[in-house]
């Protein structure tokens, strides 16, 4: 009989699934997303005498700069496979050696290609200094959740038909996670940019290396003035920027990362190579862009600020603060990578930590106890099943989460629970601009529904 009824459940799940994907194809989010490949369309673009960009290889642009007697390499990567064709590419529009490699952070998606660029021993690789504080950090503290959770923010874990791209990038798993991460503590610096701003001069190449703060503290921008080319690192690419990374993170200073933008403004560029996404060329629209990506992401603190003095806890806050739609309608400040409801809370957590000033949230209940309360108001934990199942064919899918996870407080093993859980999250996940929250979803639902199947 209980088999029998398993059996029926899942097949009335299997059935709302696919009722779910019948509506995949549909949603303007999913068409968005879809749209948004054409960003990572793979080619080569000259951008001004000397600078050449390749996108599209893989995660994240490679830049080249031709010197006299050598190359100046502008971050690497994620990946020496990558690396090794765009460094075979560089060679058909110049052969000579690589003198100079710079890396705009210590992140593993700018600099896992490294040694497809390090020629020979005389190769400089500039970095700054406390170059991959963030992971070091972490190391230090014996804390690797981060990678899990990047990889589902990442979709690594997904069939790859699941995945449109990552808002970013397109959809790209070198050894499909941990071991990304892993790799990027290969990369040997040999010079450091200390101070505010360092210059160099290498192969004919003069540039300058200014620090700025903002995704990482060991982030800097490069300045090639005499092109005018600005190479910004992650702290701009079209997108509303990653000011909180759902794969956890310490805390992104949100003001600083703004004033880097204001930084890079100040020098006029006219030609600005973002992290991830294709350079933008003209000194008009640079111009333009970064003061409106400086002044959306100034504009949210701002007010987050001001909530937060006004005595709002984070979950006011996203109400509250409202990105005008000056900004929001601007696609490079769209949420496709990151969302500023996460930027809200981690401004909110970056300044005053978790306690969000409810004195109920002092101790509150565990999940079991407010669970069984829960339940006990709405007629059993059965009552919970049926408004569960009801939530779920009106589309009530966050809804469904929560008394999903009431359910899942009291019943820890009910295969109904994950499978119905795993259902809303899938319908989120393709009504999602936000392409990390779309692939955290997903592969969310696929363990919850891993388990439910064991
Ligand atoms: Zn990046």
């Amino acid at each position: 009989m209980t088999t029998l009824w398993t059996f029926l459940q899942r097949l009335v799940a299997v059935t709302l699934l696919l009722g779910c994907a019948a509506v995949i194809a549909e949603t303007e989010a999913s068409r968005q997303l879809k749209l948004r490949n054409s960003e990572f369309e793979k080619d080569i673009i000259k951008v001004s005498d000397s600078v050449y960009v390749a996108v599209g290889y893989a995660v994240s642009p490679v830049s080249m700069i031709v010197g006299e007697d050598g190359l100046v390499i502008i971050d690497t990567g994620i990946d020496t496979v990558s690396g090794a064709q765009i460094r075979q590419d560089f060679r058909k529009i110049s052969d000579k050696p690589v003198s100079a490699v710079v890396i705009t952070h210590g992140h593993p998606d700018h600099l896992g290609g490294l040694a497809a660029f390090v020629d020979s021993d005389d190769v400089q690789v500039w970095v700054r200094e406390r170059f991959q504080d963030e992971s070091n950090t972490l190391r230090d503290a014996g804390i690797n959740r981060q990678r899990k959770r990047g990889a589902m923010q990442a979709g690594f874990l997904l069939k790859p038909e699941q995945r449109i791209n990552n808002g970013i990038a397109k959809p790209y798993w070198p050894n499909r996670g941990g071991a990304v991460f892993e790799s990027a503590h290969a990369a040997k610096p040999t010079h450091f940019a200390t101070g505010d701003r360092t210059r160099v001069s290498v192969a004919g190449v003069e540039l300058e290396l200014v620090a700025a703060d903002g995704e990482t503290s060991d982030a800097l921008y490069i300045w090639y003035p005499e092109e005018r080319v600005i190479f910004s690192g992650d702290n701009f690419y079209k997108s509303w920027p990653n000011l909180y990374p759902i794969r956890g993170s310490a805390y992104r200073d949100v003001r600083k990362w703004a004033m880097a933008i204001g930084a890079m403004l100040g020098e006029q560029p006219e030609v600005l190579v973002g992290g991830h996404t294709r350079p933008i060329v003209g000194a008009d629209e640079v111009v333009e862009t970064l003061t409106h990506y400086r002044d959306a992401i100034q504009f949210v603190f701002d007010k987050t600020v001001e909530g937060i003095n006004g005595g709002l806890t984070p979950n006011q806050l996203v109400e509250y603060v409202q990105l005008p739609q000056k900004y929001a309608q601007l696609d490079y400040l769209r949420p496709y990578y990151g969302n500023p409801e996460w930027a809200i809370r981690s401004i909110f957590n970056g300044y005053l930590g978790w306690f969000d000033g409810n004195a109920t949230n002092l101790f509150p209940l565990s999940d079991a106890e407010e669970a069984a309360r829960i339940a006990d108001m709405a007629g059993g934990v059965q009552a919970l099943h049926e408004r569960a199942d009801k939530a779920l064919v009106s589309g009530d899918y966050q809804w469904v989460l929560s008394l999903s996870d009431y359910i899942l407080a009291l019943e820890p093993e009910s295969a109904q629970a994950r499978i119905r859980k795993a259902d809303a999250m899938t319908a989120l996940a393709e009504s999602q601009l936000t392409a990390t929250a779309r692939n955290y979803y997903l592969s969310s639902a696929k363990e919850l529904r891993s388990q439910a199947s064991q």
